[in-house]
């Protein structure tokens, strides 16, 4: 039996972004899910980046690390993921004893498919000594060769907390790897050249110009998910304006838009996190910074793919007990280091 690393209370404390949601669109179709829930002993958990049909009917909605922590304190023996599959391997590895289903196993991540776990052997042969930080958007395999993972908001501090004089292989976002060269200062720092596909979206001549012909918006860049990862980037090289711009993870994003009073703010992360921010707030306008910002591998969750993942219990995330053994040992040194992170993936 394997133990949540959190109670209730401190989830609630840094996860605010999971939310009870209920349905806005067919009730009839809703409360047959969540009957069909009911019936199989699952809870829905939807990334934020689903389309919004699946968030509206999920019992939880969030980012990957929050509703992975959340997967292994629900009562329910049955988790159905909606989000891609490295999420869903990051439930099962932290809640094991649990039933890990996602409505379709093709549902992958360019990012995380940037590296394997031979290819990491395969780099860690050439550095030996060197210690291994990988971004939560990785394999299973790829964590359990990994010596500690982290979020892009606690990367900085997990490679701070490395000594100085140890090399580190960082993988496998360029762009948070950059990121963090930069905050640290770390010269004994190896970078792994992967990217996520929706990067293209968010590029910085694109983003200075929105910021540029909209004077009076903020600019949400919302760290998490290789595709904000550039954004982040941008605004600490100073390409937009540091005053108008707030990189914040989707709990904070969630709290900013709910406060805030600009007209419009724009925003740069995957589309679907859009579908959050109108519900909290209905008078301001919130574009994403570039529409085409859109994963394919999360939007191959439909709500006939949910239906059928409760009905048929397919497709069940399955990681081999010594790859989730160890994997789950950089996970849990993540959770160690620093703040604890209010975000995930
Ligand atoms: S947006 Fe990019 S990093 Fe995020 S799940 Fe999709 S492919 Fe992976």
């Amino acid at each position: 039996m394997y133990v949540c690393l959190f109670t209730k209370a401190q989830i609630e404390k840094i996860t605010p972004s999971l939310q009870c949601v209920t349905s806005t669109l067919d009730p009839q179709w809703s409360a047959h899910i969540r009957a069909l829930a009911d019936e199989k002993d699952a809870v829905i958990l939807a990334h934020n980046y689903q389309v919004p049909e699946i968030q509206d009917v999920a019992h939880y909605v969030g980012d990957s690390l929050a509703l992975s922590r959340i997967a292994a304190t629900v009562p329910e023996s049955t988790i159905i993921f909606c989000g891609v599959h490295f999420m869903a391997e990051t439930a099962k590895i932290l809640s094991y004893d649990k039933t890990v289903i996602i409505p379709d196993e093709r549902a992958g991540c360019s990012l995380a498919d940037t590296i394997t776990a031979d290819q990491l052997r395969e780099w860690k042969s050439q550095h030996p000594g060197a210690v291994v930080v990988s971004y939560v958007n990785t394999t299973a395999a790829v964590k359990a060769e990994t010596d500690i993972c982290c979020t892009s908001s606690n990367a900085v501090e997990v490679v701070q907390s490395i000594p100085a004089d140890t090399p580190i292989l960082f993988c496998p976002d360029q762009f948070l790897g950059a990121h963090v060269q930069r905050m640290t200062g770390r010269k004994n720092m190896h970078i792994w050249m992967g990217e996520c596909h929706v990067h293209a979206g968010i590029n910085g001549s694109e983003l200075k110009a929105m910021v540029a012909a909209e004077p009076d918006a903020e600019l949400f860049v919302h760290p998490e998910c290789g595709c904000a990862t550039s954004a982040l980037y941008l605004a600490s090289e100073g390409v937009v304006p540091k005053e108008r711009t707030r990189i914040l993870s989707t709990g904070g994003m969630l709290d900013a838009a709910r406060e805030t009073k600009a007209r419009k703010v724009l925003v740069a992360t995957e589309t679907g996190m859009i579908h959050q921010l109108r519900k909290v707030n209905v008078t301001t306008d919130f574009p994403p910074v570039n529409r085409a910002a859109v994963c394919k591998y999360m939007k191959m969750i439909t709500p006939e793919k949910l239906e059928n993942a409760l009905l048929h219990g397919t497709d069940v995330v399955d990681v081999p007990r010594d790859i989730a053994d160890r994997a789950r040992q950089s996970v849990e040194r993540m959770i160690a280091i620093g703040t604890p992170s209010r975000v995930g993936e």
